[in-house]
């Protein structure tokens, strides 16, 4: 039987670590703060964003909120960035996605200062990942990692197989654990027999949004299985990726859903936060 690796408990110990360093900023007179904008009211991103907002209180970060009509001006939100990026009280700014379509939603991000780019998705921060040089990673394979090494698994020469190929979990996610000498695969929905891919993993991620898409047949023996998925069933049950009954008997160490890797992410969004007001001042000094 896997051991279930609880995404709430290592979050609560990472969180606990933050508090200290957001105190320690304090006492040096910075403020960590984080804006968040968000535009319309999609009622999924709206319960993320108050997530957001209310780890920060948990941790010592001041959050700012700046919330936009779903039919406002992209030159309004692009406006609001380029003076966010002035200000010294903040240190980091979200664009919760998605944005309504008449954004571009990569104008919206390169508007971004990269030195608040908490949420990584700066064509500087991207490219960072590639070079190993990275300033703020992604949250959730950010997240990954740190479970990973939470539970002291192995990266250096292991098979990994990442499941799902989006630019903000799959992609990063393979760079950063190729940057950890793992031999990485990548698999998309275009992949022909998936199976033949996922058996050879010593290590396993999900990241497709589709539930029961990794079965018992699909894991090797002994396997470590992170399931970043997220699907709400029509009988309103929250899942994952994997089929986390069956694969639980079969692997060494599975993440379930919820509890697993969303908690994580929050976390690694304040933890860059942090970095970043920390960031700030040393280049003061
Ligand atoms: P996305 O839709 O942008 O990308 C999905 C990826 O999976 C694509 O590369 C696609 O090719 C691939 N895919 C789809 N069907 C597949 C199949 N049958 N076989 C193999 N690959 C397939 O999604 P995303 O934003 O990367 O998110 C993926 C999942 O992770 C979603 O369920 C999302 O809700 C969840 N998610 C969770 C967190 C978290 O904090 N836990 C954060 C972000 C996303």
């Amino acid at each position: 039987m896997a051991k279930i690796i609880d995404g709430v408990a290592v979050a609560a110990e990472i969180r606990r670590e933050l508090k200290v360093r957001s105190q320690a900023l304090r006492e040096r007179g910075v403020v960590p703060g984080l804006a968040v904008i968000m535009v319309g009211n999609d009622p999924a991103s709206s319960v993320y964003v108050r997530n957001k907002v209310r780890a920060c209180k948990e941790v010592g970060i001041e959050s700012f909120r700046f919330d936009f009509e779903q039919d406002a001006e992209p030159a309004s939100v692009l406006a609001l960035i380029r003076e966010l990026n002035c200000r010294s009280d903040i240190h980091g700014i979200l664009v919760q996605l998605p944005l309504p379509p008449r954004f571009s939603v990569s104008e919206v991000l390169q508007t971004l200062s990269v030195d608040k780019d908490v949420d990584g998705f700066h064509l500087y921060n991207v490219g960072g990942l590639v070079v190993g040089g990275t300033v703020f990673p992604p949250c959730t394979p950010y997240g990954v990692v740190k479970m990973l090494e939470h539970e002291e698994i192995e990266l250096e020469g292991q098979n990994v197989v990442v499941v799902g190929a989006s630019n903000i979990v799959g992609k990063p996610m393979a760079l950063m654990l190729m940057q950890r000498d793992a031999t990485v695969c990548i698999c998309h929905a275009k992949t022909r027999d998936l199976a033949q891919f996922t058996v050879l993993a010593d290590i396993l991620v999900v990241a497709a949004g589709k539930p029961n898409l990794i079965v018992p047949e699909m894991v090797k023996p002994g396997a470590v299985v992170i399931d970043v998925g997220i699907n709400r069933l029509a009988n309103g049950k929250l899942v994952g990726d994997v089929d986390f009954e069956g694969v639980s008997k079969k692997a060494s160490y599975i993440t379930p859903v919820p509890g697993g890797v969303g908690p994580m992410t929050v976390t690694m969004l304040l933890a860059n936060t942090i970095a970043a007001a920390e960031r700030r001042l040393r280049a003061r000094q």
